[in-house]
């Protein structure tokens, strides 16, 4: 019952990271004018503003000028919807909910913008570290104790930014010109704020094997244009949606030296005994 109701205000909120993504990159304030048709202008009731269902109904046309209305919209609120749920399944209905949906929307807003504009807008970013740290005392991800928790809030805050601050150095100083943006950074040192350092640095790994993967397909299949600039916050946003489900980067490790032990102990060592 609790998760459709959280399902629900992810689709609502997921309403509003549309207005986001469209409004803010155009430097367009997200609060006024309310909601309107971006062709006619015709301010949209609340009844045909109801996150996916109007999409459905009104069959993605827009009601006064039967202008086609994209299919992204409805996708966004759908996803947001979906984010908010997967946040229900791990955290519970527990004070965590909330700031990490809050994460969920920024990463979602991040990601469509980054996509196509290039650009991390740093309200997201900084207001992701400073939730980050002040919500960090209920975040059992960060420790057991509250002050532990608050300095590795910190911790990872400064190893997220840093981590990459130091990439985009070295970046610049081999190939003299900016490799990594100011705005993956912030988002960076943001999202170490609410996962911790090992957490972040992991989020960072993903990313940039995610992004590698796709870069390589994108090269074989001669999609890059020259000079096109790629976005990495996706993918930085991939990495740390994705952290939130796997284990820390040291258990991980050790699950996979177990399993080499096991190998060594069972094949090998019996292969060699047999050999004797
Ligand atoms: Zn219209």
């Amino acid at each position: 019952m609790e998760g459709i109701l959280v399902f629900l205000l992810g689709l609502i909120l997921g309403s509003f990271a549309n207005v986001c993504i469209y409004r803010m990159p155009r430097n367009m304030s997200v609060v006024k004018p309310a909601s309107h048709c971006t062709n006619c202008n015709n301010f949209i009731k609340w009844y045909d503003n109801i996150p996916v269902l109007s999409y459905i109904i009104l069959r993605g046309k827009c009601r006064n000028c039967g202008s086609k209305i994209s299919f992204i919209y409805p996708s966004i609120e759908f996803v947001c919807g979906l984010l908010f749920l997967s946040m229900f399944f791990l955290f519970g209905f527990s004070y965590m909910l909330f700031p990490f949906c809050l994460l969920m929307f920024s990463l979602l807003v991040i990601t469509a913008i980054d996509f196509e504009f290039q650009i991390i807008p740093d309200e997201f970013s900084f207001m992701l570290m400073i939730v980050g740290v002040v919500t960090s005392f209920f975040n059992f991800m960060l420790g057991d104790t509250i002050s532990q928790r608050i300095i590795s809030s910190f911790i990872g805050l400064l190893a997220g930014g840093g981590s990459l601050f130091i990439v985009a150095v070295i970046g610049k100083w081999l190939f003299k010109k900016d490799a990594m943006g100011g705005g993956d950074i912030k988002l960076m040192a943001g999202v170490g704020a609410f996962v911790g350092w090992e957490k972040v640095l992991f989020a960072i790994f993903i990313a940039s094997l995610a992004g590698s993967i796709v870069g390589i397909f994108l090269i074989l299949f001669k999609k890059i244009i020259k000079k096109q600039e790629i976005a990495f916050g996706p993918y930085l946003a991939l990495g740390s949606y994705a952290v939130l489900f796997l284990p820390s980067p040291n258990v991980v490790i050790n699950y996979l030296m177990m399993l080499e032990e096991n190998f060594l102990v069972k094949y090998v060592f019996t292969n060699i005994q047999n050999l004797g």
